[in-house]
């Protein structure tokens, strides 16, 4: 049924059952879910960028990682990772693939667990969303400039420069501030403050990791894989393994960005660049180096190990300083230190890569205000919170996206 449209002075009036703010993977997903569950209710969707999705089509390299097969609450941060707990039970990977299906998308796993469609384009998630709220009658509104939102006894008041929504229940599911080139921003915590709710504020994360190691100039460009973990007072917190890329001023990475998630000032994120060689090996190896090229200068000794470049950052680090020398002048300790900075290259955390750079954000509205059953809020009645606006934040590999998809159809069947 379409919305009703009334006059009143300049501005147009339209009133719906339902506004969702926000249309990204959780805003679609709750309009698809909300007239999917009740045709009758009318549903708009207020949208800031000039088209809906902009952040979705862009991830996962385009390719969007929409889900994982282990889904777990253990591979979320926040107040609400806990309570993330009863909306996996209600909907894992499983359940969303067949969701998805029933919008006509159809997905494949990697060799990892992480599920793309099946067109590896992002652009089939997006579509398929689209299409099913053109077809359940979801009425989008692009480019709207939201004023301010607020609420009597009678409802909720979304008001934009020339149109004011009136609506029973509102949805925030507007976002964060990561990565504001693809529409991220604070509103949320605006919108959510003004409504009665507390916020944590956000900060960036699944991002690079500035470090001020003074090795890392003569490091940039370079990709290696290995082993990366973060300590915290000598006591490892998390680790990962995958390809580390260096930057002039950060380390990055799908395995750093996921350190990032629990990373704080004064960590170390340590990397093994040869995870699958014990440090008792290497030496026996470096020894061998040591016979193998003893007429060649010191930053020889990794020759055929690791890239030259590394391989001369790796041997500062250990405290060989003079690479003049020929490798038959190292004495045991200079091959013991190689051998042990090549099983722990270290780098000291100084703050994390701001929001531009990162894929999502930490903070949100705290889990003992949202009724994870409903994603209602516990603060104001009939309005529901849904995706990044809440404080929870997931591992890279389609954990983020499943949250948002699935926090979007729980409200969206709530309402
Ligand atoms: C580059 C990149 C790659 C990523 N890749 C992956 C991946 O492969 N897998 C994964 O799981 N996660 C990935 N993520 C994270 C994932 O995209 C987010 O966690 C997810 O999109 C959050 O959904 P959301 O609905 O809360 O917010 P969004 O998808 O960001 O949607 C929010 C929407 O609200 C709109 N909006 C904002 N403010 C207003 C306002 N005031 N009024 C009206 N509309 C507003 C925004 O323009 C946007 O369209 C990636 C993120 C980035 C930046």
């Amino acid at each position: 049924m379409a919305a009703l449209f009334l006059c009143t002075g300049d501005k147009v009036k339209q009133i719906f059952d339902a506004v969702i703010i926000g249309g990204g993977a959780s805003g679609l997903m709750c309009a698809v879910a909300a007239k999917r569950k009740n045709r009758s209710l009318r549903v708009a969707v207020i949208e800031k960028n000039d088209r809906v999705g902009k952040k979705l089509l862009a991830t996962g390299n385009g390719r969007c990682n929409l889900t994982n097969q282990n889904i777990s609450a253990k591979r979320y941060t926040g107040s609400f990772a806990k309570k993330s707990r009863a909306v996996f039970e209600r909907i894992d990977a499983e359940k969303l693939l067949g969701y998805f299906k029933e919008l006509g998308l159809l997905a494949c796993m990697d060799s990892s667990g992480r599920y793309y469609p099946l067109s590896k384009q992002a652009s089939s998630v997006l579509d398929v969303l689209r299409f099913a709220c053109e077809r359940l009658g979801v009425i989008i509104f692009c480019g709207e400039n939201i004023k301010s939102v607020k609420r009597n006894r009678n409802g909720f008041y979304v008001n934009t420069p020339d149109t004011e929504f009136e609506c029973k229940k509102l949805v925030i599911a507007c976002g964060s501030k990561a990565s504001p080139k693809l529409g991220g921003n604070a509103s949320a915590a605006d919108y959510l403050k003004n409504l009665g709710h507390s916020f944590i504020p956000f900060s960036p994360a699944l991002c690079p990791v500035k470090t001020d190691s003074t090795l890392l100039k003569s490091l940039k460009g370079i990709r290696a894989n290995g082993k990366t973990s973060l300590v915290r007072k000598g006591k490892v917190i998390k680790s990962e393994d995958g390809e580390i890329q260096f930057t002039d001023s950060a380390i990055s990475g799908i395995c750093v960005f996921n350190l990032s998630l629990y990373a704080q000032n004064g960590d170390k994120i340590t990397i093994d660049l040869l995870p699958d060689i014990s440090e008792k090996e290497l030496l026996s190896i470096l020894y061998a180096n040591k016979r193998r090229f003893s007429n060649l200068t010191a930053d020889n000794l990794l020759t055929g190990i690791v890239q030259k470049r590394l391989a001369q950052a790796v041997i500062k680090y250990s405290g060989t300083a003079d690479f003049s020398k020929p490798c038959s002048k190292l004495n045991e300790a200079e091959i013991k230190r190689t051998a042990h900075a090549l099983k722990e290259f270290c780098f000291n955390v100084k703050e994390l890569g701001g929001f531009e750079q990162a894929q999502c954000a930490k903070g949100g509205v705290p889990a003992a205000e949202i009724d994870e059953k409903t994603m209602q809020s516990k603060k104001c009645r009939n309005l529901y919170i849904c995706g990044e606006a809440v404080d929870i934040c997931g591992e890279c590999g389609g954990f983020n996206l499943h949250f948002a998809f699935a926090s979007g159809i729980i409200a969206g069947e709530s309402l």
